[in-house]
């Protein structure tokens, strides 16, 4: 192998360097993914110990080596242990990420499924005339949202959601919250939007605050008016209004398969909790 530099009897080459800059550049991502965390701690110690046994290893303390290597093994172990749930949560978040997402040919059946039931749901809703307001949280949860209203956590189903909508039902007024396959929240309060005539129409109270919300947050939301049984979304501050059952098919399948195969950023998020 090329020797590029030597310092005494130390030679380093090219490999060297890379072997070197590969491991910096993973235990950075490490650190930086859980610093702040208690975890964090724990894998500065362990980087600490392997550091030590390293150098141990390296002048030839035999004595030392043998302790620390025990040491290292069994702490090695210890993280796994301990952080079994963080570690199961990266694994699953990665295979969400896009780039192994390239190896699945299709998109995810639950997120087909998760699509047609809010789609079929939706298009019942307008079709006897029944006001709906569905906001679907993106990358971040909507916590500020989500506290204005009555908490839920039920897996979506078409039913329940023509149930929370259905106009003598308490838990009918104001919006329900989406987030993955689950119906998170009902009778939730959005910030109204000072614009009120969209396409020449003007806008009441449930369509304001469509707008409104994808004005502050990033969400997307879908709104069934009572006066006239048609089906809007909003996003980004923009309304779309009439939207046709296969129009909001194929809008929910991408923006939610987008949605669960989000970055590398929510897998930190996820882990930070
Ligand atoms: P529609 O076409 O269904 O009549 P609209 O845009 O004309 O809708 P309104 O008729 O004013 O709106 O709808 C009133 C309903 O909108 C309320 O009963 C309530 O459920 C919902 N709503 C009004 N304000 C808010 C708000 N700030 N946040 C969430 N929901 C709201
Ligand atoms: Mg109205």
């Amino acid at each position: 192998m090329i020797e590029i530099i030597k310092i005494g009897f130390i030679s380093i080459t090219l490999i060297d360097l890379l072997d070197i800059s590969l491991v910096s550049f993973i235990i950075y991502q490490i650190y930086k993914m859980i610093k702040g965390t208690v975890a964090s701690q724990i894998f500065s110690g362990l980087i600490f110990i392997i550091s030590l046994s390293f150098v141990a290893q390296v002048s030839g303390m035999r004595t030392m080596t043998w302790i620390l290597r025990l040491v290292t093994d069994i702490w090695v172990f210890a993280f796994i242990v301990l952080f079994q749930p963080e570690i199961r949560r990266f694994l699953v978040a990665l295979s969400k990420t896009k780039l192994l997402q390239i190896f699945r040919s299709q998109k995810n059946k639950n997120e087909v499924d998760l699509a047609d039931e809010i789609t079929q749901s939706v298009f019942e809703m307008a079709q006897v005339q029944h006001g709906a307001l569905i906001v679907f949280e993106k990358d971040a949860e909507a916590k500020a949202i989500i506290e204005t209203g009555q908490p839920i956590h039920a897996i979506v189903s078409k039913d329940l959601l023509k149930n929370i909508f259905f106009p003598r039902s308490p838990l009918h007024d104001g919006a329900v919250v989406i987030g993955g396959d689950q119906i998170k929240a009902a009778r939730c309060t959005l910030p109204l939007s000072n614009i009120s005539v969209v396409d020449g129409v003007q806008l009441g109270m449930r369509h304001k605050a469509a707008l409104g919300i994808t004005e502050q947050a990033d969400v997307l939301v879908i709104v069934v008016s009572e006066e006239t049984g048609s089906i809007s979304v909003a996003e980004n501050g923009k309304l779309i209004r009439g939207l046709s059952k296969d129009k909001l098919r194929k809008l929910l399948t991408e923006k939610l398969h987008l949605t669960k195969s989000s970055k590398i950023k929510q897998l930190f998020e996820e882990i930070r909790k």
